[in-house]
């Protein structure tokens, strides 16, 4: 059964559609990212759930019971927000408790749960203190604990770690996960960043332009994408655009004839990963495609390279060379070979991103 379901939502603006038919189900306890460019509306589908905005069509279903158009305080969704949006003038506790006033619980209730709250994410020592009297990766955990403090049906975070440094967030990332799978929480959060979207997630939903173009887990979305849209999105996908001229043969605009996996006749794009790829100083034998180029750019990243290879006038791919000691990474001006077995590749109809 699932603890909360999105039945064909939508949002609309005027003739705008800020959200276009999202059907989603959340299992007890699963930790559900969505992820997508700025303005998909990730933020719109969650603030639906919130209760802040209310669908023009379609229903909310929280704990078995329909909240669609129910105020924030009247179901039992706890939200934490990008800003963190803690009141200035009230203490980390009384921030705390804030939910709990709401929602008219006994006095020795409240008390109870704010240092239940505070002791969760490890800021009982600061209950008396002001927001501004805390780091940014403090007030984060403040504004967690408000929401945990309500014990909700569902943890909603909207970019919850954007304000924090690097190193921080990476942190972060790890406490909240470990506080979510300890205390069961189902959860959803949102996110444009694909890193913390793919370490995080029980399953992904990603979405463009309002839509959800597909929901899996991380190696579904990264070994089989549905569209070219997330191929590029989640993992890094180079595309090379023309057309396949019979199963298993794809020719690029660059005029580079190339083994493909299937395919049916006819314009195409076909999407390459740059860690899929090998590359070598001689013809690569044993691969389905092998071929020579010359290397543009090379960028050093420590673990690995990324080297561009012109292919054609037209056509240039990324390789991803593991760096491993030695001086393995060719150099600019280079002649090289580059190659992938041909289900290395994914093809795709053109546009669609
Ligand atoms: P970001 O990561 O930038 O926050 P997002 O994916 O969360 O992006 P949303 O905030 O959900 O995107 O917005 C989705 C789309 O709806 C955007 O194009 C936005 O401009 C539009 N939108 C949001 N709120 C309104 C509104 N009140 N009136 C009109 N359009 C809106």
């Amino acid at each position: 059964m699932a603890r909360l379901r999105l039945d064909h939502v939508s949002k609309r603006y005027g003739d705008f559609h800020a959200v276009r038919d999202v059907t989603l189900d959340v299992a007890d306890g699963e930790f559900v990212v969505l992820l997508g460019p700025s303005g998909c509306g990730k933020t719109t589908t969650l603030r639906m759930i919130a209760g802040f905005i209310t669908p023009t069509a379609g229903g909310v279903h929280l704990a078995d019971r329909e909240v669609t158009g129910l105020p924030p305080w009247k179901r039992n969704a706890g939200m934490v927000f990008q800003s963190y949006a803690l009141f200035p003038h009230l203490s980390v506790a009384q921030n705390v408790a804030f939910g709990l006033e709401m929602r008219r619980l006994a006095k020795a209730d409240i008390t109870t749960r704010v240092a239940e709250a505070l002791k969760l994410v490890r800021l009982d020592h600061l209950a008396g203190r002001l927001p501004r009297q805390l780091s940014g990766g403090q007030q984060q955990r403040v504004a967690l604990a408000r929401a945990l403090a309500i014990r909700p049906d569902v943890l909603l975070l909207d970019e919850p770690l954007s304000n924090l440094d690097a190193k921080l967030r990476q942190e972060v990332r790890v406490e909240i996960r470990e506080l979510q799978r300890q205390l069961g929480l189902t959860t959803v959060m949102v996110t444009h960043d694909q890193e913390e979207a793919l370490t995080m997630a029980d399953r992904l939903v990603v979405m463009n332009e309002g839509s959800v173009r597909q929901i899996g887990g991380q190696r579904d979305l990264y070994e089989r994408p549905a569209d070219r849209f997330v191929a590029g999105f989640v993992g890094r996908g180079m595309f090379l655009t023309g057309r396949v001229e019979a199963p298993g043969r794809f020719r690029t605009e660059g005029g580079l004839a190339l083994a493909c996996d299937g395919g049916a006749s006819g314009p195409a794009v076909l999407a390459l990963r740059p860690e899929r790829l090998e590359i070598g100083p001689a013809p690569l034998s044993g691969l389905d495609n092998s071929l020579p180029g010359t290397v543009e750019f090379i960028s050093y990243l420590g673990a690995a390279s990324d080297v561009h290879v012109r292919l054609s006038p037209s056509d240039r791919v990324i390789v991803q060379v593991a760096n491993r000691g030695g001086d393995a990474a060719p150099e600019i001006g280079a002649t090289v070979h580059v190659g992938w077995p041909a289900t290395a590749g994914r093809l795709f109809a053109p546009g669609g991103d």
